[in-house]
């Protein structure tokens, strides 16, 4: 049982609001947004940490990039974007269910703190 808050969003147990679903992947804006745009995407497979993406998972995890590409389509970015993903909590996981940020609209600092 993924009892983790993306589960609950993903069984629609909890509200999100959704900007993109298909088969293996859902994304929807992050509630505590770090940039104008912040979009969470993730697999509805529950995957814990990216340090346990396995063989099998490699379609589901690449299609987390390809959603990131048609949210980009959707709302029209076209200055740019950034995709984040956390592993671990010294890296800032919080929620242990592999998520990509998608982060937008808003000039992103380099190297990020
Ligand atoms: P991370 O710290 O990389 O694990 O990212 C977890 C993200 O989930 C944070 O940016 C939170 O703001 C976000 N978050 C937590 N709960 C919710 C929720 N119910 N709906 C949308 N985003 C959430």
């Amino acid at each position: 049982m993924n009892n983790t808050v993306f589960g609950k969003i993903i069984r629609r147990e909890i509200p999100a609001d959704i900007v993109y679903e298909d088969n293996s992947t859902l994304a929807f804006k992050d509630t505590s947004p770090q940039a104008p745009i912040h979009i969470l995407i993730i697999p509805k497979k529950l995957i814990d940490m990216p340090q346990n993406i396995t063989t099998q998972d490699l379609e589901i995890v690449g299609n987390l990039f390809f959603a990131a590409k048609e949210i980009a389509k959707k709302l029209n970015i076209t200055n740019g974007y950034r995709l984040v993903m956390n592993n671990g909590e010294e890296a800032g996981q919080s929620v242990f269910h592999i998520h990509l940020h998608f982060l937008a609209g808003r000039k992103l600092n380099w190297p990020p703190g």
